[in-house]
């Protein structure tokens, strides 16, 4: 190569351009889960099962009871961008759904062994398919690569199966399957608080108790009690505040200031979607620190409604993250609100010692 001269720019292979695009997607197997859990739960099911073998790298199979798949529609399922979510890109200021891009299910066939079942409330029989790279491929070296009809009850089994196994870089950065699992285990726990109406068991594969077992109808609080202990669910205060100015609504329970943690447990829900804020974080743990001993921490589950129209969910490849209008001002709210809560529970048990 000669260092003086430009070398020529090409396009890169397609499947090279997939490969790069679901690494991005998913960085580990959490990633493949939640995208899994909110096509379930787009999909109006009431119930879905979770279960993992090693971290979610060896298996990841997902079970819900929800619409199905059409089997005309499975040679396009794991194309790149094929969706049933979203049309124009208009729409996605009116979303109501937690897919939209059609990328899941494309990416993970591009980094793992994936299979799906599934059987729409009209269909017959259901059908099972195997995928690669976007495509339909045989079972087994020799057979059809089509859909094959097979038993089954209504709703979608995905089933996902070594993980990177053709990332090897990636596949060698994770060091602990327990490590992996505990993050599976966070993110069912999340959506199992959130999701009302939908059950949720979570399991490691090998294991005879559930992970994480909630019922579809229990109560937010009893959900809470049921993931995160008496302890907290005891201790909670419900938290409600709404401004039409500024197009959001929020919802949640807040531990009060009986209850400390050393690390801050946040449950954050913006329009349904599971995210992360270091902004809402850090201005939650500086709201408590004037209730909490030094070094205690709350516990948080927080669900904001936001105006779709104010809300920009494709900043980022995970969706991990989400850009709202006017970030700064519904924070402060919610915080004050927060405040508000703690100081009168805060008086009344001041009230009640006294007496
Ligand atoms: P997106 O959710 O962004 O549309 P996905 O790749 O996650 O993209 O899924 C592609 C399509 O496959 C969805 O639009 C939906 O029609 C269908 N689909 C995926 N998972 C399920 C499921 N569990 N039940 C029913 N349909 C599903
Ligand atoms: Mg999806």
């Amino acid at each position: 190569l000669q260092a003086d001269k430009p070398r020529h720019i090409r396009a890169l292979d397609q499947d090279v351009v997939n490969k790069i695009a679901a690494g991005e997607i998913i960085v580990a197997p959490v990633h493949a889960l939640k995208e899994l859990i909110e096509n379930g739960v787009d999909a109006g099911s009431t119930a879905i099962e979770i279960l993992v073998k090693e971290g979610g790298l060896k298996l990841l199979q997902i079970t819900d009871n929800g619409h199905g798949i059409n089997r005309d529609d499975l040679p396009i399922l794991c194309e790149r961008f094929t969706t049933s979510k979203l049309k124009a890109f208009e729409d996605l200021s009116t979303i109501g759904t937690y897919g939209f891009r059609g990328e899941a299910l494309a990416s993970i066939s591009h980094i793992a062994h994936l299979t799906v079942t599934t059987k729409p409330k009209e269909s017959s029989c259901a059908w099972r398919a195997n995928y690669s790279g976007g495509k339909l491929v045989p079972a087994k070296p020799g057979q059809s690569a089509d859909p094959k009809p097979t038993a089954g009850r209504q709703g979608t089994q995905i089933t996902v199966e070594d993980l990177f196994y053709n990332v090897p870089a990636r596949r060698r950065a994770f060091r602990s399957a327990s490590e992996e699992y505990a993050k599976i285990l966070d993110m069912v726990g999340r959506y199992a608080v959130h999701c009302h109406g939908v059950a949720f068991t979570c399991k490691k594969h090998g294991d005879t108790s559930m992970g994480i077992s909630t019922p579809a109808n229990a109560t937010i609080v009893d959900r809470i009690r049921q993931i995160h202990g008496a302890a907290v669910a005891n201790e909670l205060i419900e938290l409600k505040n709404e401004d039409d100015r500024l197009g959001f609504m929020a919802q949640g329970w807040v531990s009060n200031a009986n209850y400390h943690v050393k690390r801050t447990m946040l449950l954050l829900f913006i329009n349904h979607r599971a995210v992360e804020s270091s902004a809402i974080k850090k201005a939650v743990e500086q709201t408590y620190s004037a209730f909490l001993p030094k070094g205690g921490h709350p516990f948080v589950y927080l669900s904001l409604d936001i105006d779709p129209r104010r809300v920009d969910v494709n900043v980022h490849p995970t969706k991990r993250e989400v850009n709202f209008l006017n970030e700064d001002e519904i924070i402060e709210q919610i915080c004050d609100k927060i405040r508000l809560s703690l100081s009168t529970v805060d008086s009344s048990r001041t009230f009640m010692t006294q007496t």
